[in-house]
C-alpha cells in the first residue's frame, strides 16, 4: 500500500504525560521515549523537575510593581489567574496573592475613607472660620 508508505516515522512518544497529554518527546525505543521507556529514571528527573519547579517560583517575577491603587490590585489579581492557568505560578503563591490583594483593598478603602473624612473635616473647619470671620467682619462694618 503506497498510502503507509507515505505515513511519517512516529515523530512523538506514544505514552501520555502526568497530566494526561500526549507525550511531546522522541521516540527511544519501542515507540516510547527516554523517560517513558525508563520510567525509575523519569521518576529521578521528574524529583528534579519538582525541585527546580519551585526555584522558579522562588525567584522574582519580571515587571513586579508595588500595587498602589485598588486597579493596581485588580491588575495584579488579573496576572496571578492568568499565570496560573498557564501553569506558571504556584497556586499557593497564588492563593497567597488573593488573600493579599483583598487584605489590600480593604486598606486602600479605609484609607480612602479617612482621606475623605479629613478633607471633610477641613472644609468644615474653613467654613467656621469664614463664617467667624464674616460676622467679625460684620461688625467692624456696623
Ligand atoms: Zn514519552
Amino acid at each position: 500500500m503506497p498510502l503507509k508508505r507515505l505515513k511519517p516515522p512516529l515523530a512523538h512518544c506514544k505514552a501520555t504525560t502526568s497530566s494526561g497529554k500526549p507525550c511531546r518527546a522522541k521516540p527511544h525505543k519501542g515507540g516510547l521515549c527516554f523517560f517513558h521507556s525508563d520510567p525509575q529514571k523519569a521518576a529521578e528527573l521528574g524529583q528534579k523537575g519538582g525541585r527546580r519547579n519551585r526555584n522558579t517560583y522562588e525567584t522574582p517575577l519580571p515587571h513586579v510593581t508595588v500595587p498602589e491603587s485598588a486597579g493596581d490590585v485588580k491588575r495584579m489579581l488579573a496576572e496571578a489567574m492568568a499565570d496560573i492557568r498557564a501553569g506558571r505560578m504556584d497556586p499557593k503563591l497564588a492563593s497567597t496573592l488573593g488573600y493579599l490583594g483583598m487584605s489590600l483593598l480593604r486598606a486602600f478603602e479605609a484609607a480612602e475613607f479617612e482621606q475623605r473624612l479629613e478633607r471633610l473635616e477641613q472644609r468644615d473647619d474653613l467654613e467656621k472660620q469664614a463664617e467667624q470671620t464674616g460676622k467679625s467682619e460684620a461688625r467692624d462694618n456696623r
